[in-house]
């Protein structure tokens, strides 16, 4: 359903009176997805995602999945006030992330998580050690050793800022799949599904395992859930979709929605109202893929949306609800 942004004529210079009139249109009869879209212009849309994470919002959590071009970043900013990144691509990026959490009046982040120690997920991580406080850093213990010259150039990079990042305080967290919850702040609770122990553990360095083993998470306020796949592949679903309760309000799809990362028997399990894809506009490699497109739409009530034209948005209430700006 789309109510048009006419409801919205001063948004957001005003937030706190669109806030109520948020509220007084989740008072509105939902659709049984318990959706409100909102399409917007691309300029007011990048505006509305700033002031949705830009500050906290009681009661509601807020999610913007920004256009990052080839590569994923989403800012979370929690109920309570804290500041969840879950993965940080900075290369060619049309939303700069360290902009983007500068203009929020960011100072602190409370959770970086980088799914797996690809660059198109971890190459700000230098800019954000340089800017802000990260308190914690989630990320796979994953070892690659069976690399080409370029790839282990990648990745000396990237165990370097992780040292980096230790240096300066931050605690180096490595989480494993569980059916525990990993993280309760107030009331968000952030589970984790992959990798697995044994999935690590077997990996010996091997390339190919690099995506079976992102971390794969959900959040979850009240009846609202997401889930975070990172480049998770068929593999790695196939077993979180035998152990956990991946039943999602929102996806948040594997690997810039190529087929690897698409998994039609997990994706009857998620059984989203909405599936968001990262993927850069004209990128080379051809994210997202139609046909994997064609599984999310299908298994998706609301369709699928991409980041190619801009940030998407998410304000979601514990009752399960949400609105999707687009
Ligand atoms: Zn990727």
């Amino acid at each position: 359903m789309g109510y048009g942004k006419q409801l919205f004529p001063r948004f957001p210079k005003e937030p706190e009176e669109a806030e109520r009139m948020i509220d007084e249109e989740l008072g509105l009869p939902l659709a049984k997805d318990r959706e409100i879209e909102k399409t917007m212009q691309r300029e007011e849309r990048e505006q509305q995602v700033l002031d949705l994470v830009g500050r906290q919002h009681e009661n509601k959590l807020n999610i913007g999945c920004l256009d990052v071009g080839q590569g994923d970043a989403t800012v979370i900013r929690l109920p309570t006030g804290e500041v969840i990144v879950v993965d940080c691509n900075t290369a060619d990026a049309n939303v700069d992330l360290v902009d983007f959490l500068k203009s929020c009046g960011v100072d602190v982040i409370d959770y970086l998580v980088i799914t797996h120690p690809h660059y198109d997920h971890f190459s700000g991580v230098q800019k954000l050690v340089d800017n802000f406080q990260i308190r914690n850093l989630m990320e796979p213990s994953i070892e690659r050793t069976d690399i080409t010259e370029e790839a282990r150039a990648e990745y000396d990079l990237y165990c370097n800022t992780v040292n980096e990042l230790e240096k300066h305080g931050t605690t180096i967290l490595h989480p494993v799949a569980s059916s525990d919850v990993y993280k309760e702040i107030g009331d968000v609770r952030l589970s984790v599904y992959g990798p697995s122990r044994a999935g690590i553990e077997r990996a010996e360095g091997l390339e190919r395992e690099v995506h079976t083993n992102s971390i794969v998470m959900k959040i979850e306020y009240g009846d609202f859930k997401m889930l975070f796949s990172g480049d998770v592949d068929r593999d790695g679903w196939t077993r979180i979709a035998k152990y956990y309760d991946i039943e999602s309000t929102v996806l948040h799809a594997s690997h810039h929605g190529s087929v690897s990362g698409c998994d039609e028997q997990s994706m009857e399990k998620i059984s989203p109202s909405r599936t968001i894809i990262s993927a850069g506009r004209g990128n080379p490699f051809g994210h997202p893929d139609g046909e994997a497109v064609q599984v999310y739409k299908k298994y998706s009530a609301n369709g699928t949306r991409t980041t190619k034209n801009g940030s998407l948005g998410i304000s979601a209430s514990k009752d399960g609800s949400y609105i999707f700006y687009d």
